[in-house]
């Protein structure tokens, strides 16, 4: 570091070096004190040290470049001159604060250290000149406090034992009831304390005070705490914290002092209102640490209407100057108002929405900014229910967030007893609790509020199904130990029988035992605002994955534009149809299988006739059978006598067919367009119906536009195959109904094989679905069913940033998809002259990281599920107007 190089900036008085947008130097805290001094408003003067010091004090080996005391030397004079003050004067002195601050809060780092500069000289001078000798010993003995605990390690039990000791001597409940020879004393007492613990008197020179509390500050950097925190928060690339020196105001001088903290706006519902607390004669922390009850803001006009008022005209003033929703505090120090802090509000998604909204009707901002203002994800908040914040429920144990939404029920641990429940006892809430889940239990799913599984990550059947339906989910909870025999659950140590209620969070993950009160969803006109300012930037369409007309019509009510993918597999659980398909799967040969999928057909039909009216003149991709087999049959005694018995077979047949379906790698065995490839008579029924179905809509005066989806195609061969036929039955069925209907054959890119030969697979594709739940699965090698076992360590080790299935990993997957949809894109083209419709109908389509990609690659549209619709729509927007560049999101 070169004695030229600027290492501390100045801010007060009018005036100051830096400014907000130096957060990465200057830290957030010092870059705004440095912003708000430049346009105005009272800020106690001081200086910032930068975040190069502190990078720089560990190169070195923890040691501080001898070209920074000058420069920290000068910043100081020029306080002192400014408030004719000066450090360590016994009559008259300065004090100051030390604070830490990073580029990026983070809350807990560092406790702040206030008063210092007080020794015992300087303590009896500033009581003698305010002639308030209750304010100087109180100051005095929280320094020693602060710096005792902050710098020098010692437990702030100690002193806070001292406190309620003498606090009950004197028989009194609150500090502020002790006078100011009781502060004395105690002053007394906690320099005891402090040489017990360092060894040494109470420092009484101010400047080693401040240099120690400097390095403290650095130091805290690389504290456990601090660490930790960035850990969780994946906060990477930070140089260090800023140290910011800044001249005291006192808060507890008497009645007409006071300090606050407060939003410009309120952050939980956005309203254009000033929102905060403050307490009369206390200092700093005293508003949070919750010693006294603070009093709302709304008070301060009778209490200090002059402050008051300043204090409003400073709200409109920062909020005009940031444009954004900022959070404050202040100190009134004898009736003069002074800001110590402001940054920009957290807040939750639905006043996200309202503020960015507002803020662009005002003319505040544009309707572009409004749109980047709003993290997508924080729409679930606006979306689904969530749990009640003034509930305050404590959290028993925690699992992995799969569907987010909040629901309480009472536990049931079989989807068939969910079932038989919900008959016996209509409109209770139940919460489906599982080992894990199969598409067996999908009825049961269905009726269940919520679903919570000890097993399985965010890919696991219960996440992806539950998110299909908007239903809160929380999987993965290893806490969470179940005993179907007994009767009940244990979950961290306590006891849940069946049929006492649960709560789960699934946006957050969190188990509360009990019923947790929850506030509904709440979509507004700002919401919907918002969304049209979207919509009309965004590029991609938005489609939807949905099974159910009830699920079409919500998706269509949040805006999707078509759906992306119907799961043909869901539509064979409920009723007479479970039955039918187990009668195909066990039957002996064609004629059989024939005769269960004739039985099968007219339920088909009319489930498609209900989702193409759902989506009158939008596209429908429906997937051909998907999974294998097995997943069809029970694979317990109990549930195969059953099926045994409904079936009219004996018990060992059942068995047999289990027992020949079962595989090794049923992800990679007999599933996709192998299942159609062996058994055509499956695919014939599906297309059938599909066909009819849209023949008998049409006819009804809508408009329909049927995509056929073929799934898991490796070859241009699978494809060509089940095309063919495909066309053969199609024709034949608008033959006999003398009609005809438009309808596209186009197939699901989601094995590897597929995205390499995507020009010869496009010479016979219509168009591409990329399935990235399965291409993730396939070019990783990773089964999505169980790397709950490892994802964590490779997480925590950092060998992968963020969980593949979750968010698409560009750099891998992402080739397959940018390199499948160019050349397909490209074949198609050269053969027929028509653009190639290329989306995506994995999980990812409906997270926003994701969403980018689709986007920058040149997707037509992203398919996701109905309560992600919104949430796409904006990530699209937000894709849109980046125009390629990488979005920053606020976590
Ligand atoms: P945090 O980052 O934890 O919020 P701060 O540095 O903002 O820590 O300080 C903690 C408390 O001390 C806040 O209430 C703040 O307003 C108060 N404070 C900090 N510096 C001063 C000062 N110079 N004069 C009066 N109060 C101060
Ligand atoms: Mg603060
Ligand atoms: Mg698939």
């Amino acid at each position: 570091m070169s004695d030229t190089h600027k290492y501390v900036y100045s801010f007060g008085d009018g005036k100051a070096e830096g400014k907000a947008d130096m957060k990465a130097l200057l830290g957030g805290k010092g870059a705004n004190l440095a912003e708000m001094s430049v346009i105005g408003i009272p800020v106690p003067p001081g200086f910032t040290i930068t975040t190069e010091v502190c990078a720089a004090y560990y190169e070195n080996g923890k040691k501080l470049s001898e070209a920074v005391r000058p420069q920290v030397e000068a910043a100081i004079a020029q306080v002192e001159k400014q408030l004719g003050l000066r450090l360590g004067d016994p009559a008259d002195p300065l004090l100051v604060s030390v604070r830490s601050g990073a580029a990026l809060s983070m809350p807990g780092m560092m406790n702040t250290i206030l008063n210092l500069g007080l020794s015992d000289a300087a303590t009896e001078g500033l009581a003698k000149k305010t002639g308030n000798v209750r304010f100087a010993y109180d100051g005095y003995r929280r320094l020693i406090d602060m710096f005792g605990s902050v710098v020098m390690n010692v437990e702030h039990e100690h002193f806070e034992h001292e406190l309620a000791a003498l606090k009950k001597q004197r028989g009194v409940q609150l500090d502020t009831e002790l006078s100011g020879d009781d502060l004395k004393l105690l002053v007394e007492k906690y320099k005891a304390v402090y040489k017990k613990g360092t060894g040494s008197d109470f420092p009484q020179d101010p400047k080693d005070q401040l240099w120690a509390a400097i390095m403290a500050v650095f130091n805290s950097w690389e504290g456990k705490k601090a660490i930790e925190y960035r850990r969780i928060e994946k906060i990477t690339g930070l140089k260090g914290t800023a140290v910011n020196v800044q001249a005291m105001v006192f808060g507890n001088m008497g009645n007409d002092s006071g300090t606050g903290v407060a939003f410009t706006r309120d952050p939980n519902t956005g309203e254009d209102v000033f929102y905060g607390d403050y307490l009369i004669n206390a200092q700093g922390e005293d508003v949070v640490a919750g010693i006294r009850t603070p009093e709302p803001i709304s008070r301060l006009d009778t209490d200090m209407p002059k402050v008051y008022e300043q204090l409003m005209g400073i709200r409109q003033k920062l909020e005009s100057h940031y444009k954004e929703m900022q959070d404050i505090e202040f100190t009134v120090q004898g009736g003069t108002l002074y800001m110590l802090q402001t940054r920009t509000g957290k807040r939750t998604g639905s006043s996200a929405v309202r503020i960015a909204v507002e803020m662009a009707q005002k003319g505040l901002i544009d309707e572009k900014t409004a749109i980047q203002r709003v993290n997508p994800d924080s729409l679930n908040h606006l979306l689904l229910p969530g749990l009640d914040p003034k509930a305050n429920a404590k959290p028993v144990a925690q699992g992995i967030a799969a569907s987010p939404g909040a629901a309480s029920g009472k536990v049931i641990l079989s989807a068939e007893a969910v079932v038989k429940h919900a008959e016996e006892h209509p409109g209770e809430s139940i919460m489906l609790v599982r080992k894990e889940t199969s598409p067996e239990d999908v009825a049961g799913m269905h009726l269940a509020k919520g679903i919570l599984t000890a097993t399985g990550g965010k890919a696991s059947h219960a996440a992806v199904v539950a998110r299909g339906w908007g239903k809160p989910c929380v999987v993965g909870c290893d806490a969470m130990v179940i005993d179907e025999k007994a009767g009940h659950i244990i979950i961290a140590g306590h006891t849940v029988k069946v049929g006492e209620y649960l709560t789960i969070n699934g946006t957050t993950g969190d188990v509360m035992i009990g019923q947790v009160p929850t506030v509904d969803a709440q979509m507004g006109p700002d919401f919907a605002t918002l969304m049209g300012w979207a919509d009309k930037v965004r590029v991609l369409k938005v489609r939807t994955n949905a099974d159910s007309p009830k699920d079409a019509l919500k998706a269509r009510e949040f805006g999707a534009e078509g759906i992306g993918l119907c799961r043909t597999e869901h539509m064979f659980f409920e009723g007479q149809r479970i039955v039918d398909m187990r009668k195909m799967i066990l039957a002996d040969d064609e004629a059989g299988r024939q005769a269960a999928l004739s039985a099968l057909e007219p339920y088909q039909r009319e489930d498609f006739v209900g989702l193409f009216k759902a989506m009158d003149g939008l596209p429908v991709t429906i997937r051909l059978l998907d999974p294998p087999l097995h997943e069809f049959l029970p694979h317990d005694d109990a549930g195969q006598n059953e099926v045994a018995k409904q079936l009219g077979v004996p018990v060992e047949k059942v068995k047999l067919r289990v027992t020949q379906l079962h595989e090794s790698n049923p992800m990679l065995g007999l599933r996709g367009c192998r299942l159609a490839i062996k058994f055509p008579e499956i695919a014939d029924m599906q297309v059938r119906a599909i066909i009819e179905a849209a023949i008998e809509v049409k006819k009804a005066g809508m408009s329909v536009l049927p995509e056929i989806m073929i799934p898991l195609v490796g070859t241009v061969e699978e494809l060509s195959f089940l095309k063919k036929r495909a066309i053969i039955v199609a024709d034949a069925c608008m033959a006999k109904a003398g009609a005809k209907v438009e309808y596209l054959i186009g197939t699901m890119i989601e094995v590897p094989r597929a995205a390499l030969t995507a020009d010869q697979i496009a010479e016979e594709a219509e168009f591409f679905s990329f399935g990235t739940n399965d291409l993730t699965q396939m070019t990783f090698g990773f089964s999505r069913d169980d790397i709950t076992s490892f994802m964590s360590s490779y997480i925590d080790g950092k060998i992968l940033k963020v969980d593949p299935f979750q968010t698409l990993d560009a750099t891998g997957v992402g080739q397959l998809v940018e390199m499948g949809t160019r050349k397909g894109r490209e074949a198609r083209k050269a053969k027929t002259g028509e653009h190639l419709k290329v989306g995506i109908c994995g999980e990812h389509g409906g997270d926003p990281e994701s969403v980018a990609f689709c986007h920058k690659v040149g997707m037509d549209y992203v398919s996701c599920s109905p309560f992600r619709v919104p949430i796409a729509r904006l990530a699209a927007a937000q894709a849109a107007l980046a125009d390629g560049k990488t979005i920053s999101r606020d976590r």
